[in-house]
């Protein structure tokens, strides 16, 4: 087999670990926390704290109200009861029934205003709930899915390294610099394939002499344009 093949060969593996690599990178960055989840939470947990407010000032304005019942009731008892005579002490009960009817009425109107904030605030919430479970559950799918690319790249990266490792170790320590050389120079194509007596790494067409030796294959011949070694297959 020429060296120029070795090359080419060996190229065909270092770019697919390049690819590989690139996945693997980019699969990793995906891995881990997420900012829409923890927004999408972070805004639930705020909703739910309101309506937890909201709940207790509706708690205290029931509260209030009955209270306030309990005491008309009581002062009615008194007044409808006989056992006050006093018509000055009758007059002012009679107030203070209808002073406490009014404010009820009063708390009531404000009551309802507070239900149906509670009422539209747990919509809101459960609404949120179903918006942070469904962004949980497909962001738990798509981790389990770069978890599994993760380990089917690292995979493939292990089996291609010793492949290219074994490529390598066939090859000489000056053929071995110049093609690595190349390649951190040439975007990771150090030899390029010959078609049509054309360099298919810059579509140039070679002269008769260099192409005769690349066709030999019985040394290195690089492109004198794009210096990239030759291989003719
Ligand atoms: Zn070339």
């Amino acid at each position: 087999m020429s060296m120029g093949r070795q090359l080419f060969e060996l190229q065909e593996v270092d770019l697919e670990i390049d690819a590989k690599r690139e996945a693997l990178s980019e699969v990793m960055g995906r891995l881990g926390q997420s900012e829409v989840l923890d927004q999408a939470r972070l805004s639930l947990a705020g909703d739910a704290e309101r309506l937890v407010e909201l709940e207790r000032s509706q708690r205290e304005q029931e509260r209030e109200v009955e209270d306030m019942r309990a005491k008309a009731t009581a002062s009615e008892e008194k007044l409808y009861g006989g056992t006050v005579k006093n018509p000055k002490e009758l007059a002012s009960l009679q107030e203070q029934v209808v002073n406490l009817q009014r404010k009820m009425r009063e708390r009531d109107d404000k009551t309802l205003d507070i239900m149906a904030e509670v009422d539209t605030s747990q919509q809101k919430v459960s609404l949120k709930r179903g918006e942070v479970a469904k962004i949980e559950e497909d962001w738990r799918a798509e981790q389990a899915s770069l978890s599994q690319q993760q380990a089917e790249l690292g995979a493939a990266l292990a089996t291609l390294e010793q492949k290219g490792k074994d490529l390598a170790g066939k090859l000489d320590a000056s053929s071995l610099e110049l093609y690595q050389a190349l390649r951190r120079k040439r975007q990771g194509r150090a030899v390029a394939k010959v078609e049509q007596g054309m360099c298919q790494g810059c579509r140039i067409a070679l002269p008769m002499s260099e192409l005769q030796r690349a066709r030999l294959g019985q040394e290195l011949v690089q492109c004198s344009s794009c210096e990239r070694i030759l291989y003719v297959s």
